[in-house]
């Protein structure tokens, strides 16, 4: 076994990989760019090398410096974790050639699957299972029409080089076939510098069932079971469990068996996944990553294996540790994944700082893995995942029970998150009822997207105790550090002789703003909001949490703020409210529709339109492509556009101005 190993990666990955090596007695050594100074996979290793700025692609993907590190650093390998360099052929030649052992397969391998057009003609050879489609190499636009109209519609666009769903595009019509190929030509170009696209018959109610293989050097191949990934949104995974529910043992070992003879075609070594898409009982191979994938620990979970523990040791040249009957499964797991990213924007990734970040203790049924901690920044750099949460039970309703208590326990405030979403599948009936496929969550999205359902009087009652206590908090503090701490003068229960004793604070929640009333009567608060008279006081502070009685209910909650800027975290849910200063009241609110912001850091990919053309709402007017996937920023009402602050190729910073826009009422009386 190595004594060093480099960890060419960062976040959650590099942790859990960090975590495997260190029991294994084995030292390790991170990476980090500028963004990741102080990231927790830095302190974690035990020796960090800086690789350069914020950019992946000066930074995490620059296989020369990489190496370089790994040499002066006397590491003896190299571990990819997945994303970045994971799955580049190029990257495990350079780690050869520097007499590194690079923590994956051989490259030849990485190669045949980079490429998903060779991977199906590999496995057509194989006689494993293959969506009907088109995946050659002739790239002619028309040829490509033809191909689909005899696949025949829906038809998917994929790019060869594809991943992570980017370049991607449902097709519905042959009409929109041609717009379709050049977004998914474009898109592939950026994403993965190829523009190939392969076409598939697109499947309406398909699941997604993925194999976890491993083999080692000995020529040994075993698989690991199945994990059912079908819970997705625009073709991403949100949700994942293990074993796959109510899947007929036959079809099992079958795609088992169809999996494991993937792999021997391409005479693989180490961790991979065979991806299949399942529809009606039959199977069809998708693609086969070469690399360890973000849902492992479902896998680890119910068959007990370390699966980096296994990587290490056949990049060392051993065997596996047992063969395939000795693998077996227990109960169900699942795992979903937190992250940072706006459901009232689309879920476009959000950026920002993880101003309180908790979860609920692990134990032997919840497993967290995380890269980030309270304090640490969500950057537009990498991927915006915070934690994937992995529970484990004796069986899926159990597992799924421990889901729903990990998720309403989980506390995050600083960035919009997808926690509520991920909350309302694991309450949805027909999730428990796992009646699931790709189109889960689009087909229950008004359910499970539903603004959560609270008393607006609760929620400003609730702000406002938050406020009575922060200021009371504050006035301790100052009385503790004043020469006089009993003066009378720090009395912070608001009750003055004489006085006039109430507050009149303004919130600003959902875009309006509200006026609530805090009175000190002597036996309590009183607080309107609403129009209804609450009585209230706060019983408890511990940690930062508040326990408060409203109207005679005892309610936890935990108040996070940033100046004026409230969360509460109250049941599981993070609500944003702003303490407005009368004082700064004028000119707010106002001219909003009539700016298009950009939401997030990105790049112009394409303007729609020209200065003073007239638009419809919800028309496209520019193309931001951020996080490596294009997003169309609409028209918020029909209008005219007054002017165009940006050109194609700039890069814009989130916030900023991009287009001016008069919307039709407006510019009808101008
Ligand atoms: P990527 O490598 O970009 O993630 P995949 O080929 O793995 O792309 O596909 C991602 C997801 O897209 C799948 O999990 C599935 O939900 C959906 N998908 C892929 N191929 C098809 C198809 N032929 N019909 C319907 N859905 C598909």
């Amino acid at each position: 076994m190595f004594s060093k190993l480099l960890i060419a990666n960062r976040g959650e990955i590099a942790c859990r990989i960090i975590a495997s090596a260190r029991r294994l007695g084995i030292k390790t050594v991170a990476v980090y760019s500028d963004a990741d100074a102080e990231a927790l996979h830095v302190t974690q290793a035990d020796e960090a090398w800086h690789i350069g700025p914020a950019s992946a692609a000066e930074s995490y993907l620059r296989i020369e410096r990489l190496i370089d590190v790994a040499k002066s650093s006397g590491a003896e390998a190299v571990h990819p974790g997945y994303g970045f360099l994971s799955e580049n052929a190029a990257f495990a030649e350079a780690c050869a050639a520097a007499d590194l052992v690079f923590v994956g397969p051989p490259a030849d391998a990485i190669r045949a699957m980079g490429s998903k057009s060779e991977a199906k003609a590999i496995m057509a050879r194989a006689s494993v299972p293959l969506v009907p489609g088109y995946h050659d190499a002739d790239q002619d636009a028309e040829r490509l029409a033809e191909e689909a109209a005899a696949i025949g519609f829906p038809v998917l666009i994929k790019a060869s080089a594809g991943g992570g769903g980017k370049g991607m595009r449902v097709v519905e019509r042959p009409e929109d076939f041609g717009a379709a190929l050049e977004g998914a030509q474009r898109e592939a170009a950026g994403a993965f510098g190829d523009e190939r696209v392969l076409i598939e018959k697109y499947l309406t109610r398909p699941r997604h069932v993925e194999v976890q293989v491993f083999a080692d050097r000995a020529g040994n191949v075993v698989h690991l079971f199945e994990r059912d990934c079908s819970l997705q949104r625009r073709h991403q995974k949100v949700v994942e469990e293990a074993p796959a529910p109510a899947l007929d043992p036959k079809i099992r070992d079958a795609m088992g068996e169809a999996a494991v003879t993937a792999a021997r075609a391409i005479g693989y070594v180490g961790a991979g996944t065979v991806e299949f898409i399942f529809e009606d009982d039959a199977f069809y191979f998708m693609e086969m990553n070469t690399r360890l994938q973000v849902e492992h620990p479902v896998t680890e979970v119910i068959t007990g294996f370390d699966l980096v523990e296994w990587q290490l040791r056949v990049a060392a040249g051993e065997r596996l540790p047992v063969d395939q009957k000795e693998i077996r499964a227990r109960g169900h797991a699942f795992e979903v994944r937190l992250y940072a990213e706006n459901p009232a924007r689309d879920f476009l990734p959000a950026t920002g700082r993880l101003h309180h970040l908790l979860f609920p203790q692990e134990t032997p049924g919840l497993r967290i893995d995380s890269g980030v901690r309270s304090g640490d920044d969500i950057s537009p750099y990498y991927d915006p995942m915070i934690a994937k949460l992995i529970v484990w039970g004796e069986d899926r309703e159990s597992a799924l029970r421990r889901l729903r208590a990990a998720l309403h326990q989980t506390e995050v405030a600083g960035v919009a998150t997808n926690l509520p979403l991920l909350q309302a599948i694991a309450a949805h009936p027909a999730f428990a009822a796992a009646q699931v496929d790709t189109g889960f969550i689009q087909r229950h999205a008004h359910e499970l997207l539903a603004p959560p359902a609270v008393e607006r009087q609760d929620l400003l009652a609730l702000a406002a105790l938050a406020e009575v206590e922060r200021r009371r908090a504050e006035t301790a503090a100052s009385a503790k550090a004043s020469p006089d701490p009993s003066s009378p003068w720090w009395g912070c229960d608001g009750w003055r002789l004489n006085a006039d004793t109430h507050r009149d604070l303004h919130f600003q929640l959902d875009d309006d703003t509200f006026a609530v009333t805090v009175r000190y009567l002597p036996g309590g608060l009183e607080i309107e909001a609403e129009g209804a008279r609450l009585p209230a006081s706060v019983m408890a502070v511990d940690d930062g949490r508040l326990l408060v009685e409203l109207a005679g209910r005892r309610i936890n909650l935990r108040p996070v703020w940033r100046g004026a800027d409230l969360t509460l975290l109250w049941e599981g849910k993070a609500h944003r409210l702003l303490l407005l200063d009368p004082q700064a009241q004028v000119d707010r609110g106002e001219g909003a529709s009539a700016k298009v912001i950009a939401p997030m850091p990105g790049r112009l990919v394409q303007v729609k339109v020209v200065e003073g053309q007239e638009v419809t709402r919800g028309e496209t007017l520019l193309v931001l492509e951020a996080m490596k996937m294009e997003h169309s920023l609409p028209a918020p009402a029909d209008g005219r556009v007054a002017a165009i602050h940006f050109r194609e190729g700039e890069q814009v910073e989130e916030g900023v101005e991009l287009v001016s826009f008069v919307a039709a009422t407006e510019s009808s009386t101008a």
